[in-house]
């Protein structure tokens, strides 16, 4: 017995093969039972007790990313579940390990990504008793309102059904996070090999489908016919749900135009004829039926207010029946999975005829060649700008980015968000990642990993020097697994810009202050990654294409000036007015 839990702490090499060859550790089932379910990939950091399990996963063919940083790996696990359509997961050790990890499984519950968070946990009696025990913390309670499932496994005898269980929970229906909490003596308990081999079977449908009722589908199919004015708006969701196919069809066979939330940009191309993506406003004033196909009336779309027509009808795709009438009564909701509600309404399409303005469509392509001709005059009038603002550099990013449309971009940032959002046209599907429906910071190291590592393909990060900091240390992890991915860091020296002041006049930073000298390229020379600094348009033309032509860990310190971009980007109306706003 080589891998009891009282040897973690000191492990350095990976445990030695049983020496009692018929018997298996909790730590073993655990791996076992997460390979059954098809896990092939694990995120995370290691600590008692939690070591030798990552140790023995590895052994059994999962591939182990280690990370510095547990949200990081979360991050990655919650992008690997959101690209794949499997669970990504998350490895955590006790305490504060698992909250840190745990920031990002909330943040996949709310983004609906399928993810797992399996964390050790110290023994249950000393925590129920609250006596004090290392790293003695109720991780089970704190988890539950922050995910869509939480289990707590005791026996290894549960852990098998205990994995099916995270699995089922994390992908069926609404995907989201699930905790799994598994104690140390859990871990260490020790079974008879035929024991433990007896426990495994093979989980019959993980992920059923669920189609939508036949009057759903009616209902929806009578109002989108009877429009003058539809639109599509496609939310992450059916980006998540892999129909680009039938939504294709179905816009072909309509000629109904689409709108594409963030994420959700490149399900169908951004420059496609009957793209909307230059026309928001319009649809939210104009727009007569509106078709949500995996996108929420949340803040992100005024909750169904704001701008919107107060007459605008709206039909609902969503496997959430919890999700319909939020914000907006709705004319036609549809609750199934994408896949089956799309089939259904395709095949019912012969049946209805179209009454879509023979001017709407016309209407909306004249306003996106005026926008985008108006977009193009603002990179031109930016593209020489010395030192460089978020245009010149987005501008000389943008047409290398287009020639290489399957490289993922993740982007997180405000202005560098926003800019690079707005700038960057994209054609394919699930390569756009960013701060997504909570707009956080802190997303993009993690995400480039668990992008580059689910998929195989090169990535981009485009980076605010803000937004980095949060995740920065995991550039390393980027640089120890040697991924094809590059970072871009927009250094404009502060948290929106640089050039905040310091009320008090003491000389310390203001609050949004950070380093516009900082030279990012030094901290990826020291994990060996290939750097630039770049203070020209064309340097960082010529620093980001034979970054991605080299597939190797690259970081590009983009100096901008500190006096580039403004409070909170696009969202700046969210901040309540301020005593600095009246003072400065
Ligand atoms: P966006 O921010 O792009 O609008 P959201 O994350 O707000 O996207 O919304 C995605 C929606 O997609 C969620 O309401 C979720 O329930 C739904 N969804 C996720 N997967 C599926 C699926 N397979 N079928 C149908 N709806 C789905
Ligand atoms: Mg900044």
């Amino acid at each position: 017995m080589a891998t009891t839990n009282q040897n973690t702490s000191n492990t350095q090499a990976a445990p030695a093969a049983p020496s009692y060859p018929n018997q298996v550790t909790g730590m073993w089932v655990l791996a076992k039972a997460l390979g059954m379910v098809g896990i092939t990939d694990m995120y995370g950091l290691v600590g008692i007790p939690v070591t030798d399990f990552a140790y023995i996963a590895q052994e059994q063919g999962i591939r182990f990313f280690g990370f510095r940083h547990e949200q990081n790996a979360g991050m990655a696990a919650q992008t690997h579940g959101y690209l794949t359509g499997k669970p990504g997961v998350l490895l955590t050790v006790s305490s504060l390990g698992f909250l840190n990890g745990l920031t990002a499984t909330a943040n996949a519950t709310v983004n609906c990504y399928p993810m797992i968070q399996i964390s050790g946990s110290s023994e249950r009696e000393p925590i129920d008793l609250l006596q004090g025990t290392y790293e003695g913390l109720d991780q089970l309670a704190i988890a539950k309102p922050l995910v869509k499932a939480a289990y707590r496994v005791n026996r290894a005898e549960d852990i098998p059904t205990a994995v099916v269980r995270a699995y089922r929970a994390a992908i069926s229906g609404r995907p989201g996070g699930v905790y799994l909490d598994v104690t140390t003596p859990c871990l260490g308990q020790i079974l008879d090999r035929d024991v433990a081999e007896a426990l495994f079977y093979e989980p019959v449908d993980l992920c059923p489908a669920m189609p939508p009722a036949d009057e759903a589908v009616r209902r929806a199919m009578q109002l989108i016919a009877g429009a003058k004015k539809p639109a599509i708006l496609i939310g992450k969701g059916s980006a998540y749900a892999q129909v680009e196919d039938l939504l294709k069809e179905f816009v072909d066979k309509t000629g109904i135009p689409y709108l594409p939330m963030s994420m959700a940009k490149g399900v169908l191309p951004d420059d496609g004829p009957l793209s909307a993506l230059a026309c928001r406003s319009t649809i939210m004033q104009q727009a007569d039926v509106v078709i949500l196909a995996g996108a929420r009336l949340n803040w992100l779309l005024s909750r169904g207010h704001g701008k919107w027509s107060k007459t605008t009808k709206f039909v609902q795709l969503d496997i959430d029946p919890e999700e319909i009438d939020i914000n907006r009564p709705i004319a036609a909701p549809v609750v199934g999975d994408l896949r089956s509600s799309l089939s259904a309404m395709l095949k019912a399409l012969p049946d209805y005829k179209m009454s879509m303005d023979a001017t709407w469509v016309p209407s909306l392509q004249a306003e996106t060649k005026e926008k985008n001709a108006k977009f193009a005059q603002r990179l031109a009038d930016n593209a020489t700008a010395s030192p460089m603002n978020h245009w010149t550099a987005i501008g000389a990013i943008k047409p290398i980015l287009e020639a290489n449309p399957d490289v993922i971009l993740v982007n997180e940032g405000a202005n560098t968000l926003d800019d690079t959002r707005d700038a960057i046209t994209m054609r394919m599907p699930r390569h756009r990642i960013d701060c997504a429906t909570w707009a956080i910071m802190g997303m993009g190291m993690g995400s480039v990993i668990g992008a580059a590592s689910s998929t195989g393909k090169s990535v981009v990060a485009i980076e605010g020097d803000s937004a980095f900091g949060f995740s920065g240390m995991d550039f390393s992890t980027i640089c120890r697994f040697k991924l094809p991915v590059t970072v871009v860091i927009f250094n404009n020296g502060g948290i929106y810009n640089g050039i905040g002041v310091n009320l008090s006049g003491n000389g310390d930073p203001a609050p949004t202050t950070l380093d516009i000298h900082a030279r990012y390229d030094k901290l990826g020379e020291c994990f060996g990654a290939d750097t630039y600094y770049v203070t020209t348009p064309d340097q960082l033309s010529t620093a980001l294409k034979a970054s991605i032509a080299s597939k190797r860990p690259t970081l590009i310190d983009v100096q901008l000036g500190a006096d580039s971009g403004k409070e909170s980007g696009h969202i700046g109306y969210l901040n309540p007015e301020s005593l600095q706003h009246i003072t400065v």
